[in-house]
């Protein structure tokens, strides 16, 4: 079950703020308080998912399409899609995801090739 307590969510009703990259009605991009490369934004649905698998089954297709399209425009603004990038993201124990509510990580800025 859906916890609204988490602080994607916070974030999400302005209860906490964020370092923001762009918002709107659908979605919310973000810069990582704990930045693991130069460039390390992170994106959510504002919709109530938990995780990837979530995201798929409860949202419309158009309403995914929506979310990456997005990603893909933030990507491109920054030039990431020249210089390259790394999309994430985590799900369940074994992947030690932290935030129960759905987000990628768009990682670049500088060759990733320390971060495994
Ligand atoms: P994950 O392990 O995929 O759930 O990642 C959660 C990410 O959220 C981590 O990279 C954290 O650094 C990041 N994070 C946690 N709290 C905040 C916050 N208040 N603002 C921005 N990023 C956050």
């Amino acid at each position: 079950m859906y916890d609204n307590n988490n602080i994607f969510a916070k974030i999400i009703r302005k209860e906490i703020p964020c370092d923001l990259v762009y918002e709107d009605e659908q979605t919310l991009f973000f810069y990582d308080i704990n930045p693991q490369a130069k460039i390390h934004i992170l994106g959510i649905p504002k919709k109530n998912v938990e995780n990837f698998n979530d995201f798929i089954e409860k949202c419309d297709p158009s309403e995914v399409f929506y979310f990456f399209d997005k990603a893909r425009e933030i990507i491109c603004n920054l030039d990431l899609n020249k210089t390259g990038f790394r999309l994430i993201t985590n799900q369940g124990d074994d992947s030690n995801q932290e935030v129960p509510h759905f987000h990628i990580h768009i990682l670049g800025g500088e060759n990733l090739s320390g971060l495994r």
